[in-house]
């Protein structure tokens, strides 16, 4: 009988050696952002009480309908994996009392989530999602600022022709209102709609606007517009964050359809994508970022009512980008190889390799190796200035040779000053 491979899950993925410099760029440029914008790190674990994220997510969106990975553990909890940051977040505010400390409270976040969805080019079972929460402030500046700092960080990670769709979904004022009339709208075309919109069209139909189906797409360019619907609140509000992106002469479209896909959000939502075909042919299937206010969340969770807004980033989105833009990163080789034969010259080379590290001089070698040849071919591939050679003879004799490369000259040093005529050639 064959015997099968072990594959990772379906749309899972391994972040191979040669990527995981990219994922540090975007790492960096994460902390350097959240640092200039004074958000502190926050970390929640992965799994989750099923119940925050039917509650705070909302148990008629598709991530917590079909998305979600749920499971009961031996002890009889009810937990998921978690498929989105922000419920997370709200409950560690809530439950460290974070409502305390000086408001806003500015949080940043990096980790892999996990969704049950059909796999595609950008889209994963498990991906990482970066991303910034400003937790107690309700001001539309706020609303701005946190869309120009995800526009900003990927500005510095050298993206261009980057476009902001924005959309104000109001708020539990007015909503319902809209939600009435668009449940009107696609009552009348229901037989049209694809199966999936016919339960949201029950369930919840502002998701209906969210369908990626051709046929319910069409339908839904005549459908009723939230702007409409606005109170003067929302209405007010969003004309100023509005104003406050013209101020920073960000790139914004008005898309009087983008409601997001979870049910928290009030008044701003936003995504923002990467437009190589210029404006006309943004790819909307694949946002970079996406977020919007929260105000009605934290209540939702048991917490005081707390207004907030953020937004997450794909980091693999990002990363497929950047591949594209960045075809190598130029890496810092070793300067020396250590180059070694038989038992005792393994054994004091372990310990020279101590000793430089202590001064922090990376030193390239194949310890396992034993012909001199073959590790003097490595070293030469690696490109280094010097190598070390310690032979039977110089473990013996408790020396070693330092060879330049280029020029061939050989010099044999006590093993005990290694260090020092090591550290002399660097200069
Ligand atoms: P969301 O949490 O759905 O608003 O998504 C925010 C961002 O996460 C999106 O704009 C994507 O960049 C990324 N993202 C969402 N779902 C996936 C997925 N299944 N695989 C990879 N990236 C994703």
């Amino acid at each position: 009988m064959k015997r099968q491979r072990i594959t990772a899950p379906t749309g899972m993925h391994d972040i191979l050696p040669d990527m995981q410099p990219y994922y540090k760029k975007v790492y960096k440029a994460l902390e350097d952002i959240a640092d200039f914008y004074d958000f502190q790190k926050i970390d929640t674990p992965i799994v989750e009480q099923l119940e925050l994220f039917e509650k705070g997510t909302g148990s008629s969106t598709d991530v917590v309908q079909k998305q979600m990975y749920s499971f009961k553990t031996k002890g009889g909890d009810t937990l998921a994996l978690r498929p989105e940051f922000t419920p997370g977040i709200c409950r560690s505010y809530i439950e460290h009392g974070m409502f305390n400390l000086p408001q806003p409270v500015k949080v940043w976040f990096y980790g892999p989530l996990f969704r049950y969805e059909r796999p595609q080019a950008g889209r994963y079972r498990q991906f990482n999602q970066c991303g910034f929460e400003i937790i107690g402030d309700e001001n539309p500046v706020i609303d701005a600022q946190v869309i120009q700092i995800f526009y900003n960080l990927l500005k510095e990670l050298k993206f261009k022709n980057l476009m902001i769709e924005i959309n104000s979904i109001g708020d539990n004022q007015c909503r319902p209102y809209y939600k009435k009339s668009l449940a009107n709208y696609f009552k009348y075309r229901e037989a049209q709609l694809c199966s999936d919109c016919r339960r949201r069209l029950k369930e919840n139909p502002l998701r209906i606007l969210d369908c990626k189906e051709e046929k319910c797409q069409r339908i839904k360019s005549q459908a009723p517009q939230m702007i409409d619907y606005l109170c003067e609140g929302c209405k007010s509000h969003f004309k100023k964050v509005l104003e406050f992106l013209d101020e920073l002469e960000l790139p914004y479209h008005l898309n009087p359809f983008l409601v997001r896909g979870l049910d928290y959000y009030t008044k701003t939502v936003f995504e923002i994508f990467e437009d190589s075909k210029g404006t006309e042919g943004v790819n909307l299937n694949s946002a970079l970022v996406g977020g919007g206010r929260y105000d009605a969340l934290i209540k939702v969770l048991f917490g005081k009512d707390t207004p907030a807004c953020g937004g997450a980033a794909g980091v693999e989105r990002i990363v497929e980008s950047l591949k594209e833009k960045i075809k190598g990163f130029s890496v810092s080789n070793p300067k020396f190889f250590l180059a070694q034969l038989g038992t005792m010259a393994k054994r004091k080379s372990l310990r020279l390799i101590e000793e430089l590290r202590v001064e922090k001089i990376k030193i390239a070698e194949t310890l396992g190796r034993d012909s001199l040849k073959t590790q003097l071919r490595t070293a030469g591939r690696i490109g280094v200035d010097y190598a070390l050679i310690l032979g039977q003879r110089e473990a013996l004799e408790d020396t070693i040779i330092i060879r330049n490369m280029a020029t061939g000259k050989q010099d044999t040093v006590k093993l005990n000053k290694a260090v020092a005529e090591i550290k002399k050639r660097i200069k």
